[in-house]
């Protein structure tokens, strides 16, 4: 047994407080990274690194998949909008966190997508228990929201890349192009 719950990653700096508090709850977090939603590739880059130096910071058994899926994510939902799109996005990642924890022989898993205020938690529990059932594991929701802000400060002491938006290049737009909404700094 590689731990006692599969932790879905999204990057280093939401691991920090997660993995830290299912320690204390007595958990054994198995670190799973798979994110082809953040683009571009440089984008990508930082965050897959980063997360490589967290875990090996954080002592957790685990694994990341340092596949690029520009073309495979964006094929699949080029035509959404919001709240479509990020439930595809959900999908995604959870589907392939639920059949790894089924893999493996870890009958739970969780993400760190709900220690952030900004991601819809509502459709990260829906989407979250379809991709258990469809593998037969359980999928186990921790509403962390208290400990995002600490998250980002154990990220900054760390010295962890700090992203600036959420990762697809549609959410880039969002955060940076001013007609729609965003802000160049
Ligand atoms: S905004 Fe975030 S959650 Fe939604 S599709 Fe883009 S990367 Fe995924």
């Amino acid at each position: 047994m590689k731990g006692s719950i599969l932790l879905h990653a999204c990057c280093a700096p939401c691991s920090t407080a997660f993995v830290e508090k299912l320690s204390s709850i007595g958990e054994e977090p198995y670190l799973y990274f798979f994110n082809p939603n953040i683009h571009p590739y440089m984008e990508f880059n930082s965050r897959l690194e980063s997360f490589r130096a967290f875990m090996s910071a954080s002592g957790h058994d685990g694994e990341v998949d340092p596949g690029y899926g520009l073309t495979s994510f964006i094929g699949g939902m080029k035509d959404m909008e919001r709240p479509g799109r990020c439930r595809y996005c959900y999908r995604t990642r959870l589907c392939s966190a639920a059949s790894r924890a089924a893999a493996i022989g870890l009958g739970r898993f969780t993400t760190t997508l709900t220690i952030s205020p900004y991601q819809d938690h509502g459709l990260i529990i829906e989407e979250g228990m379809k991709a258990a059932e469809e593998n037969g594991v359980e999928f186990v929701y921790f509403d962390l929201r208290s400990e995002y802000r600490r998250s980002r400060h154990m990220a900054r002491e760390a010295g962890y890349y700090m992203q600036k938006y959420c990762g697809c290049v549609f959410s880039e737009a969002e955060r940076f192009d001013p007609s729609k909404g965003g802000r160049l700094k």
